[in-house]
């Protein structure tokens, strides 16, 4: 009937095949490069996509969130929902990435490949009209692709299909005098009545976009797979712990019937070695039964999206939540690997690495206890140890001290070997001569001791930044620098804040003159530490969050006081014009804040190997100490390693 066709408006005019959306995309899609995988897309290995893909053709739902870990294969599922409408259901379809760099990259390097690689789709790429920004297709379909703080420039054209990806992304958060990305990417949808919105990320924070789209689905789904032993059905999650979305550790099986969640076990804890390791199984909730990777992997395969709450309405906005237990792709869903990671983020001691396992395999948000403690919450974490008593697990003593036009306000804190942290002292001096009395002239208790008695190792001493306030023709940084020189004695640093930090928390800089418009030369320079002083104040409010079954948990002395809670919060985190968290005075007085920071960070293993250098030190020994000399200066060596024992 159709002879006078060509094989390419047969391919573009032909009706709709009423494929599902992963039926299309295995029938369709063929992988080539970039992929590391070939041929023709199968789904077998990510069977939890083929619902979530699926549910963007149910015609009550309009959103779709999806929760996930990294390595799952959102970005490939979000693709075949942008080339099933492209392909079957010509229309203005909108695709939102995080920033201008990766929307260019999805553009050329995953969805024109999409269009190239089928034989089917390729009719379809008009090139004049498939650009980096903008794609026409032979059918008609229209693509814009953008990025987060571009949506309010592109254009006014209604749009059907719109997908927002990364939503957790800086980009997401950019402030304009228009509203939100997404509210404005959705608004350009309105006039479509079966419009359809696909949000998907992996989470960062609690309060962040994909975690509040979740919480607001009218249904939650996840992945419930059968236990190869019992055949109980249940959502793989990795403890109760990072389960607080499951009220007491039960989850709602399909028949309604409440069942514990199981949970990936091993022995040996945050000391597990590598055979204990690669024992690690996952428990089922339901018989205890432990299945290794292989079963849970099996298990997977079979699976089905259960609510986690009994729905009587027709759902509108349906959320997915689906973390890295459920990849069968590569070794990212092996169990021994996991808790490999886990083990290793936990002796990091940095949040970051922790806040990126939840976010990034195991799709939960971090949650920022630190933000807005009280000062009840600040003074929650004294201890029984009195001031100025040094316990006995500590292996060094360090102190910070913030340099102000009329003195000297400190903190000394004492650490452990894995950086578990109590508050000693904290002061105020108004002279050089008692900051050198501090540090050189005084020695602390140790707890359950007379005898035995611990000095500063290290200080770390704000150099102001850059020229400061003018005093008698000398600024305060060059009097910093100059009284460093001659009483620093590889034991008193002086320190700065880093306006670029290139990731680093700490970084050694040697300083060679002295600032304001004299400069004049330092001999031999003078070492400084750049401090990026945002990521170590959020290192120092997460151990003041965490409980002492926690790493690097905080403690106060027993007197410490609303004075020294008040500078503690003195700061708190928001979100500036570009997105990006940063740290805000609310209160002038946080020089306690600053100076507990600054003595964390000379314990930090990023300054010289901080406090873990200290590892291979012998206890001290239990004998009167030498005579001490007037001046302290023959108890340190250069390395200023080893002066704290005595
Ligand atoms: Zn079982």
């Amino acid at each position: 009937m159709t002879p006078h066709w060509r094989n390419k408006e047969l391919t573009i005019w032909k009706p709709p095949d009423l494929l599902t959306i992963s039926e299309w995309a295995e029938k369709y899609r063929v992988l080539g490069p970039p992929s590391e995988e070939k041929g023709p897309l199968r789904l077998r290995r990510t069977p939890y996509m083929v619902p979530i893909m699926n549910t963007c053709l149910m015609p009550s739902v309009e959103t779709i969130v999806l929760c996930k870990s990294a390595q799952v294969a959102g970005t490939e599922g979000m693709i075949s929902i942008l080339g099933y409408f492209s392909h079957q259901d010509p229309c203005p379809i909108m695709l939102i990435l995080a920033d201008e760099d990766t929307a260019i990259y999805m553009s050329t390097s995953r969805i024109r490949p999409m269009y190239e690689n089928s034989p089917d789709l390729y009719p379809l790429v008009i090139p004049q009209e498939f650009t980096q920004k903008e794609i026409t297709l032979a059918n008609q379909t229209y693509i814009a692709m953008g990025w987060a703080s571009s949506v309010a420039k592109l254009g006014s054209r209604p749009i059907k299909i719109v997908i927002f990806d990364e939503v957790d992304k800086p980009g997401y958060y950019v402030s304009t005098k228009e509203a939100a990305p997404i509210s404005l990417g959705v608004q350009r949808t309105e006039t479509f009545f079966n419009r359809k919105i696909f949000i998907l990320s992996t989470p960062t924070l609690e309060e962040g976009n994909i975690s509040k789209h979740l919480a607001s689905s009218d249904v939650i789904y996840d992945w419930h797979i059968p236990c190869p032993f019992c055949g109980q059905y249940q959502p793989l999650r990795w403890s109760r712990k990072y389960s607080t979305e499951f009220e007491e550790g039960k989850y709602r099986a399909e028949d309604g019937t409440m069942h514990n969640l199981g949970e990936v076990v091993w022995e040996g804890g945050r000391d597990a070695t590598q055979e204990q390791i690669e024992k690690a199984r996952y428990k089922c909730g339901e018989c205890g039964a432990m299945w290794n990777t292989v079963q849970k992997n099996q298990a997977v395969e079979q699976g089905k999206m259960v609510a986690r709450t009994e729905i009587d309405f027709v759902p509108r906005k349906v959320g997915f939540h689906i973390n890295r237990l459920y990849s069968l792709l590569g070794k990212s869903g092996n169990i021994p690997k996991l808790v490999n990671d886990w083990i290793d983020c936990q002796k990091a001691g940095d949040p970051r690495e922790l806040q990126g396992f939840l976010n990034s395999a195991l799709a939960v948000p971090w949650v920022e206890k630190g933000i807005k403690p009280t000062e009840n919450k600040v003074l929650e974490r004294r201890c029984e140890l009195p001031p100025l008593v040094v316990p006995k697990e500590a292996v060094a003593l360090t102190a910070g001290i913030d340099v102000q036009k009329h003195g000297f306000y400190f903190t000394v804190w004492a650490f452990s070997h894995d950086l578990e942290s109590w508050l000693i002292q904290y002061g105020f001096l108004p002279t050089w001569e008692e900051v050198y009395d501090l540090v050189f002239d005084n020695a602390y208790q140790v707890q359950g001791t007379e005898q035995e008695t611990r000095q500063i190792w290290r200080v770390a001493m704000d150099t102001g930044g850059g020229v400061g306030e003018e005093e008698g023709g000398i600024s305060q940084t060059e009097e910093v620098y100059s009284w460093l020189r001659d009483n620093g004695r590889n034991v008193i640093w002086g320190i700065k804040g880093d306006a670029r930090p290139r990731g680093q928390k700490i970084r050694h800089s040697i300083i060679d003159k002295m600032p304001g418009p004299r400069g004049q030369i330092i001999r031999g320079g003078l070492v400084i530490y750049l401090l990026d002083t945002s990521q170590l104040k959020e290192d120092f409010f997460w151990r003041l969050s965490n409980s002492d079954s926690d790493p690097q948990p905080m403690h106060l002395h027993n007197e410490t006081g609303t004075d020294f809670a008040k500078h503690i919060l003195a700061e708190e985190k928001r979100r500036n014009k570009k997105g990006q968290w940063e740290w805000v005075v609310i209160y002038r007085e946080n020089h306690w804040l600053d100076a507990s920071i600054y003595a964390h960070a000379a314990a930090d293993p990023q300054w010289a190997g901080g406090v873990r250098v200290l590892r291979a030190l012998k206890k001290p020994k239990l004998k009167e100490p030498p005579d001490k000399p007037d001046r302290p200066s023959d108890w340190f060596g250069s390395s200023g390693g080893k002066g704290w024992l005595r």
